[in-house]
């Protein structure tokens, strides 16, 4: 069961010190995958095959590019260069004069060039294979929310979730409990979600307030950090 598999990250996230323990999770896939990317596997042609249809979104062809792997990458973009040009000629020769018309919401219609790049514009070799455990992610949280006595007093003492991942969880959260047992995940995540973000709230105030002279001899309280924390909650990023 694949839940069992994934039950120690998960479990570790949500042991973090951190705004979000979903963040958490997410990043450390992202790191396995930007790994992944630029290991062994590049040389391997099916994987190569998926590289080269899918490309990279602008963060993560970065991230790729840090791993340091001059000689990989450049093995990787040759042969999605290579293929990106042969699709896009063979997309040029099948172009109709699009009609666009000025009320018509996909202007592209009929133009299979930019609906070939468009695809690209919004595929990644790394989104994609964080994509597929995530989900398996999210769906663990629930498994051990309904079995696990301990997670869920770990979650409820967790200082709740960005913005994105606390609607990932509330989306979710139909999908695998009902009735009063969903409303109380609900009535706890709200909480936790609104609770952890009036606290971040009140350090950036607290921030705010030391620049002022008037508070020069107060601390700082938890409050140094505020901006990075607030981010995350806004974001999802991670500023170190
Ligand atoms: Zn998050
Ligand atoms: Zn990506």
């Amino acid at each position: 069961m694949k839940e069992k598999l994934y039950a120690i990250p998960v479990n570790d996230a949500f042991s973090k010190d951190c705004e979000c323990p979903v963040c958490a999770m997410y990043k450390e896939l992202e790191n396995n995958a930007v790994e992944y990317t630029m290991g062994p596997s590049y040389m391997e042609d099916d994987i190569r095959a998926v590289t080269d249809r899918l490309g990279f979104c602008d963060k993560h062809v970065k991230m790729v590019y840090d791993q340091n792997n001059r000689l990989g990458m450049a093995l990787v973009m040759s042969t999605h260069l290579r293929k990106t040009i042969g699709d896009v000629k063979a997309a040029t020769k099948h172009r109709t004069m699009p009609k666009i018309s000025l009320f018509s919401k996909n202007k592209t219609t009929g133009n299979p060039v930019t609906e070939y790049i468009h695809n690209l514009d919004n595929s990644c070799f790394v989104c994609s294979r964080i994509n597929g455990i995530f989900d398996r992610y999210i769906a663990t949280i629930f498994h051990l929310w309904k079995t696990d006595e301990a997670f869920r007093e770990k979650y409820k003492s967790s200082k709740g979730f960005c913005q994105r991942h606390y609607a990932v969880l509330t989306d979710y959260a139909p999908k695998e409990l009902k009735d009063s047992a969903l409303n109380e995940f609900l009535s706890i995540t709200d909480k936790l979600y609104i609770e952890n973000m009036e606290r971040v709230l009140g350090d950036i105030d607290w921030f705010i307030n030391k620049f002022d002279f008037r508070y020069d001899n107060e601390p700082w309280k938890n409050s140094k950090d505020s901006l990075q924390r607030a981010i995350l909650k806004t974001n999802s990023v991670d500023i170190e």
